[in-house]
């Protein structure tokens, strides 16, 4: 299981990573299973689009369930080099009409790269949607529509993020991914990421009959 953790400062985390876990690792499966903190591990970002900068991230094992629970600073994402913001830059940009080429051209990146990241982004935001909007609500105890209804269905998940973030103060209003990642607490996986076999947690009503 993939958990986000909050990370305002990139430059603290690389420092002191450590600072930014939480005190105990919890099972999602069960609370009151006890994982222990295992390993972590290394992997390159490319936070300037061309050098590499190794970020440590920590593994914590629960033995009943056999499952790793992996914590992921909020502008990293599994398989991805770039970090968040770069990925919601592009789909941001791609939402305003500014071409693919032109966005490509400002990190340095081929265009088709830009187009998959792109496409698997809006694809996953079909997905999740109803999910982390029935969560922002329920954080927000109302049920009223921040947003004009009239939004395309693509946009639609970004805009609920962004009025969540100015409600509750998220400042970082080029990670709303990240913002989205947070709010899953591990009960779905990382948006941005290629899904992995990670099933969503949320529970599902039972069909009444
Ligand atoms: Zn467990």
């Amino acid at each position: 299981m993939r958990i986000t953790i909050p990370c305002p400062d990139v430059q603290s985390y690389i420092e002191n990573p450590e600072n930014f876990l939480p005190d105990r690792s919890v099972c999602l499966n069960d609370p009151s299973h006890s994982p222990q903190w295992n390993t972590s591990w290394s992997r390159g970002l490319c936070l300037d689009h061309v050098n590499i900068t190794e970020i440590k991230l920590f593994n914590a094992y629960c033995e009943v369930c056999h499952e790793t629970i992996s914590y992921w600073p909020e502008f990293v994402l599994p398989y991805q080099q770039e970090p968040l913001e770069t990925h919601e830059q592009v789909v941001v940009e791609h939402l305003q009409g500014i071409s693919l080429r032109e966005s490509a051209a400002k990190i340095g990146y081929d265009p088709r790269t830009v187009s998959r990241w792109i496409k698997l982004i809006m694809a996953q935001s079909l997905i999740l949607i109803d999910e982390v909007v029935q969560r922002i609500l329920s954080f927000m105890g109302q049920a009223i529509l921040p947003v004009t209804v009239m939004a395309a269905r693509e946009v639609l998940l970004l805009a609920w993020l962004r009025n969540y973030a100015e409600w509750i103060g998220f400042s970082r209003l080029d990670r709303l991914m990240g913002l989205c990642n947070l709010l899953g607490e591990g009960d779905w996986d990382l948006w941005g990421a290629p899904l992995g076999k990670a099933k969503s947690r949320v529970k599902k009503g039972i069909a009444p009959g």
